[in-house]
């Protein structure tokens, strides 16, 4: 269970004692801590959701006691999730974000003038309520991008109820796979994602870390889904230094588009986006996988 306590023994004695530490456990033995100021908490139907403040990390934001985005970080993933689908199918207009509640996915995708609509749906209304109060940052883009139209539904019927060949690009920014997230790593979810998307669509999934235990079984149970419904699957990863082993995964599939050879960076560069992160030489190198996690995934 994670937890917020008081710690007196953590570290160095810059610490002082009676600090406020928000834990959240990697395994039952290994722990990463924030030094926190609670900003803000509430119940909502679906899940617990905190708001705290860390002076090296800002504001960020925990659902049942994990770590989701926090403001020095956030646009590692955020560029992650969105930026290399984009450079493998520069004509994409029609988006669908399932999850994504904080925003950012939605700020990167609205970046692309390119873009016609970008439906999005969330299941839980208090993370964008609160997002939009305490994470301008990801959230501003709720009140400002005219192709946005947000539905507070869950994903699973979304996606169920969506005409085929709909989307050309499908986001799943999704929680990991307990709670109201558990649907959006079903095989029955993946199909209709397939059934969805346009003849040169993607979509891109988390797909968990490949460091401790729980995050291995995950990502395998989500890689083989996946992979028996496209013919492409592949993993991608980048350096997330707020979640599990610092390092994280998302899964690229698609109806046949490859994320390498069908790799236009010349096209990307064209449009002049600022990232801190992406760049055509991270795209390339993300997909290449070390050996334990070709391990994990049967590949080695
Ligand atoms: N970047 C974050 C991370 O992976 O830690 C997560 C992004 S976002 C906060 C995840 C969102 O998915 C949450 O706001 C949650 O409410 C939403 N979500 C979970 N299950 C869902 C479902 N079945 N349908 C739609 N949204 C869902």
């Amino acid at each position: 269970m994670n937890v917020i306590d008081e710690h007196a023994q953590y570290g160095a004695s810059s610490i002082p004692a009676g600090d406020l530490w928000f834990g959240e456990y990697y395994a039952p033995d290994v722990r990463f801590a924030l030094q926190c100021q609670p900003v803000a908490q509430e119940r909502s139907p679906y899940q617990q959701i905190d708001f705290y403040r860390n002076p090296t990390f800002g504001i960020f934001f925990t659902l049942n006691g994990y770590v989701q985005v926090t403001s020095k970080d956030e646009f590692i993933y955020h560029d992650m999730i969105v930026h290399p689908a984009m450079a493998v199918n520069p004509d994409i207009r029609r988006v669908l974000i399932i999850g994504g509640g904080d925003g950012g996915t939605a700020r990167e995708v609205s970046r692309y003038p390119g873009i016609e609509k970008i439906d999005m749906v969330e299941i839980d209304e208090a993370v964008i309520r609160l997002c939009r109060r305490f994470l301008p940052q990801t959230a501003a883009v709720f009140d400002r991008e005219p192709r946005l139209t947000l539905t507070i539904g869950d994903g699973v019927d979304f996606v169920a109820k969506a005409a085929d060949g709909a989307y050309d690009l499908l986001l799943v920014d999704s929680t990991d796979p307990v709670g109201p997230g558990e649907g959006l790593f079903t095989a029955a979810f993946y199909q209709d994602c397939y059934r969805i998307l346009s003849p040169k669509g993607i979509m891109i999934n988390q797909q968990e870390g490949a460091f401790y235990p729980q995050d291995i079984w995950e990502m395998q149970r989500a890689h083989k889904k996946v992979s028996a419904i496209f013919p492409v699957s592949k993993l991608y990863g980048f350096n997330m230094p707020t979640y599990a082993s610092g390092y994280w995964y998302f899964g690229f599939a698609s109806k046949g588009l490859d994320p390498l050879q069908d790799h236009h960076a010349d096209q990307w560069r064209r449009l002049g986006l600022k990232t801190k992160y992406y760049n055509a030489d991270i795209h390339r190198a993300s997909f290449a996988l070390p050996n334990y996690v070709l391990d994990v995934l049967g590949q080695a």
